[in-house]
């Protein structure tokens, strides 16, 4: 529909997948597609307006079916040897790469991302994750009374149980996989809560489940929205809970944990700072920005929010990202050749509308470039904010939309300064072609990755976390399945062989 790019991606096949559910979704309980709730609620096209399916509203009552099926689950999938869990999760990358171009423009429909990151990025890494963890199950080998058998540090290690997690809409099905690869490779069952905006790449994944025939009640999903959330974390036969989402509800999940037994782990917000030191490629940091801040429309948690420039260069700077903002392409998430999508949902647009008015209040000079978006849908023009006060609600809020906020520094210690100077620490970039300034600098960050002269660098096998309101834990990596695994070294009756450490013994 727009005068520029190829011709949009299909999305035929995916509406009839829509149609063919009477596009209407329930749940996913104890290996069966159930629509026992009577409430719904709407998925939307964020980039028309259309409404996608409506959604069963999980209640009390399905989220305690879930945990049940959970529970019964466990024993049986503890039972098998890490291999044969393995091979699950191997099928899981398999049966994603098979329909990725399926799950692609569905995800694309539903959050209005463009079909250019679902493609090339969000579902690729949805398949990496399981590859990753399934070789994670492999190593890990069986479980006994005694924790893991398989040869890795992890031995002594046992599963927590039924996991109860929770995720955002930004990257509905990554955050689906990075939930429940590493859960089910440790040998744990779960109850998943997609977020209310994006539920229906989880219930194509469903299928995909039930098409691999993973055992009933392994993987349970229910749908709904908050209460439905708080529901999971309130019950009490949950061992664990996994949660991406807000600063805020992460606040009420630790208060609601506080007087269990629950593991815990959250991904929270950010207020990422990308650093320009004056000897920078500007060129290359321009590029770095444009993934840094308009990747997926400004909603990413680690994204790059708070640029701090050299004072010197900033002019400069500035004006190269101008000229880059005027030829940065935005409109239907389906067209192959936009940047830029659509923005979630209406709550999310007023919000960031809301921030940036706030922020021209508070001082801050606003941009943004002259270019066509469609009148219609949710779109928000990529935004750069100078002169923004390191004090002011744009520099400290997370805004999670298309919006650059610029502060200037003279030294090296102001920019570590000003870019720990935020209740957050997910992440920080710092560009620089002096590798002694980027090193030291890199080193005083406060942010549980840092990337030099790189942005947006992820992998499964590398934990990704935060320090201090961006939460706690880790996932991916090591890391990451710690967070699903309890210490559970018990010394039994010593049996030929079953209670020696193999490792003391070859050391001694
Ligand atoms: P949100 O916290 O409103 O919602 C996240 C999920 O929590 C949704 O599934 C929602 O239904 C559920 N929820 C809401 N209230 C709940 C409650 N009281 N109890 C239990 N569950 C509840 O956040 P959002 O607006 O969906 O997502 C945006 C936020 O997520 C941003 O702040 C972003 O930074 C953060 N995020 C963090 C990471 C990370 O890895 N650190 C990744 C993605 C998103």
């Amino acid at each position: 529909s727009m005068e520029y790019g190829p011709a949009p991606e299909d999305a035929s096949g995916v509406m009839q997948w829509l149609d063919a559910h009477g596009r209407w979704f329930g749940h996913y309980i104890d290996g069966a597609f159930t629509k026992s709730s009577a409430a719904k609620f709407e998925s939307k096209n964020p980039a028309t307006g259309e409404l996608l399916a409506s959604i069963a509203q999980g209640e009390a009552a399905d989220v305690d079916r879930a945990v049940k099926a959970a529970r019964a689950a466990l024993p049986a999938w503890q039972a098998l040897t890490g291999h044969q869990r393995a091979r699950y999760l191997y099928a899981f990358a398999r049966q994603v790469q098979k329909h990725a171009r399926k799950l692609a423009v569905l995800e694309t429909l539903d959050n209005g991302k463009s079909i250019r990151e679902t493609r090339d990025i969000d579902i690729p890494l949805v398949a990496r994750h399981f590859y990753y963890h399934a070789g994670w199950a492999q190593l890990l080998g069986d479980v006994t009374d005694n924790g893991y058998t398989g040869d890795t540090d992890l031995k002594g290690y046992a599963p927590v149980g039924v996991v109860g997690q929770i995720i955002p809409w930004n990257f509905p099905l990554l955050m689906f996989a990075w939930k429940v690869a590493p859960a089910l490779a440790t040998g744990n069952t779960v109850v998943i809560k997609p977020a209310e905006f994006t539920p229906l790449t989880a219930m194509l994944f469903a299928e995909i489940a039930d098409e691999i025939g993973l055992p009933k009640g392994v993987l349970n999903v229910v749908n709904g929205d908050g209460a439905t959330g708080a529901a999971i974390v309130g019950h009490p036969d949950v061992d664990k809970i996994a949660f991406t989402g807000s600063t805020e509800v992460g606040r009420i999940i630790r208060k609601a944990t506080a007087n269990t037994t629950k593991k815990l782990s959250l991904e929270l917000g950010g207020k990422s700072p990308f650093i320009v030191f004056d000897d920078a490629d500007l060129d290359s940091a321009v590029e770095g920005l444009v993934d840094g801040i308009w990747f997926n429309q400004g909603q990413v948690c680690c994204a790059g929010s708070r640029l701090l420039v050299q004072e010197s260069v900033a002019e400069r700077l500035y004006d190269k990202i101008r000229a880059r903002m005027e030829t940065l392409r935005i409109g239907s998430p389906l067209d192959k050749a936009i940047d830029i999508g659509a923005i979630v949902d209406q709550v999310q647009h007023d919000r960031i509308t809301k921030l940036v008015a706030m922020g021209v209040a508070e001082g801050a000079t606003c941009w943004q470039p002259e270019i066509a978006v469609p009148t219609k849908g949710l779109f928000f023009k990529p935004t750069l904010l100078t002169n923004v006060h390191p004090s002011s609600t744009v520099a400290q809020e997370e805004i999670f939309g298309p919006v650059l906020a610029a502060m200037t520094f003279r030294t090296p210690a102001e920019a570590v300064e000003l870019a720990n100077n935020t209740a957050y620490g997910l992440a920080a970039c710092v560009w620089s072609e002096n590798v002694n300034v980027a090193l030291d600098v890199a080193a005083q960050m406060k942010a549980g990755v840092v990337w030099v002269n790189a942005t947006n660098v992820f992998d499964a096998a590398v934990g990704f976390g935060g320090y201090r309101e961006s939460g706690y834990g880790r996932e991916g990596g090591v890391e990451g399945l710690y967070e699903y695994l309890e210490p559970a070294w018990v010394k039994s009756e010593p049996k030929m062989f079953a209670s020696i450490d193999e490792k003391q013994v070859l050391r001694s």
